[in-house]
């Protein structure tokens, strides 16, 4: 599953690949893919004919790029959406969605999701009355595509406040972890960067965010932008150029992983075995002596 690293990865290939060409035409595929579009699919494609994508931007998972008459091309990725770039004359693979061509006759952008979890639409700028209401930061100079002008700044954006982050999260009286996952509160941190970041700053997923100091909070989120800087820069160097991809296994993965998957292998600091709870329908991992149960805990 794509998470904020590899997401940016695919904004900065659509800022080089996709930025200032003209939209030729825009075939749907499928029409799951647009589901969120109140236009249709028909109505999608004829709107985004002819458009002129201006910049690429992102806030946690979400991407989109500015199409001009005060609307954007959002996008999400869901499980396995990809952004690929590709000839015009390449087959079509069975997994394509959305194809755009371009009247420079350059490379095609194909959305491809073989699990069609991931979906584009066509939205509006959301106003700034509305960016500026329950998340602070949200507005801080940037329009917000509508659909998410109430997600938080992810913790790689400018507008990220750390010390509105710190207040508002001890304020929360919830599990640290579910605070992370949070995204009116932080936005773009999924399960596998939760649990690393726990690791590295040393804290228990179900620690009361009502208890942390404020050291705690600081290494907690310096420990959030280290794992997802390295993981950015993993996934960054294990792309092609004109291949705008994400697969939910950047190189970061198999390589830097020291908690999350790792049930019963040594802690990398420690050498004590790596537990494993289960934890929202999913699972927590951690090391039962860097991160020992707290006296009280929101499980
Ligand atoms: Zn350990």
């Amino acid at each position: 599953m794509p998470e904020l690293p590899e997401v940016e990865t695919v904004r900065a290939g659509l800022e080089r690949h996709v930025v200032g060409r003209a939209i030729e035409s825009v075939q749907v595929l499928h029409p799951r893919a647009v589901r969120r579009d109140l236009t249709g699919p028909d109505g999608f494609s004829a709107a985004l004919k002819g458009r002129r994508p201006q910049s690429a931007d992102r806030r946690g998972k979400y991407l989109w790029l500015a199409v001009g008459d005060g609307e954007a091309l959002l996008a999400h990725l869901g499980m396995s959406g990809q952004m690929l770039l590709v000839p015009p004359q390449t087959p079509l693979s069975p997994h394509v969605r959305v194809r755009f061509t371009f009247a420079d006759s350059g490379h095609d952008l194909r959305f491809t999701d073989q699990r069609t979890f991931g979906h584009l639409m066509l939205v509006p700028f959301a106003h700034g009355d509305v960016a500026d209401g329950a998340v602070p930061g949200a507005a801080a100079g940037r329009l917000l595509p509508s659909p998410i002008a109430h997600i938080a700044p992810d913790p790689l954006e400018a507008a990220f406040d750390p010390a509105d982050f710190a207040a508002r999260l001890r304020r929360r009286r919830t599990g640290i972890k579910r605070a992370l996952l949070d995204q009116s509160l932080i936005s773009g941190i999924g399960n596998i960067y939760a649990d690393e970041a726990l690791w590295r700053a040393r804290l228990h997923w179900a620690r009361p965010t009502e208890t942390l100091r404020r050291g705690e909070v600081s290494r907690l989120l310096d420990a959030v932008s280290e794992v997802l800087t390295s993981a950015l820069a993993a996934g960054g160097t294990s792309f092609d150029s004109l291949y705008v991809n994400v697969n939910g296994e950047s190189g970061y993965f198999s390589r830097s992983l020291e908690a999350y998957g790792r049930l019963g292998l040594p802690c990398g600091r420690c050498g004590m075995p790596i537990r494993r709870d289960s934890f929202m329908n999913r699972s927590s991992f951690s090391c039962p002596r860097c991160q020992p149960r707290p006296r009280s805990a929101h499980w």
